[in-house]
């Protein structure tokens, strides 16, 4: 999506403070953290929210992405951590390219 802003992070068109990329998804830092560790989980595909997810094509997705959250929060020295997607305006969302808030404190 042309313009989405993650798909820009995604693609390299936008920088970020990257600390994870593999096949399905990248992580990199909140621009404004809310927390001593503040990063975004973003699947590579364009997603608009954790609703859109369809059953079948993306079950493993969201598994995936806790794996990743899990692994940089060890990486990261959280003490503790909360995972947390906001879904659609109601609900704080802001961004609409699906993304999992890791917020962890030390
Ligand atoms: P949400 O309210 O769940 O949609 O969260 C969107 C998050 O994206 C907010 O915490 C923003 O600070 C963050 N954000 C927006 N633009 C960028 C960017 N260019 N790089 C890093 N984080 C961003
Ligand atoms: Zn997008």
């Amino acid at each position: 999506m042309t313009d989405c802003i993650f798909c820009k992070i995604v693609g390299g068109d936008i920088p970020a403070d990257k600390l994870h990329d593999d096949d399905l998804c990248i992580a990199f830092n909140d621009i404004h953290p809310k927390a001593d560790i503040h990063i975004l989980v973003v699947p590579k595909e364009h997603i608009a929210t954790v609703a859109d997810l369809e059953e079948g094509k993306h079950d493993h997705l969201v598994g995936h992405m806790v794996n990743v959250a899990n692994k940089l929060a060890k990486r990261e020295g959280a003490q503790g951590y909360r995972i947390q997607f906001n879904v659609g305006e109601k609900g704080g969302q802001e961004v609409f390219h699906v993304h999992m808030h890791l917020m962890g404190w030390k």
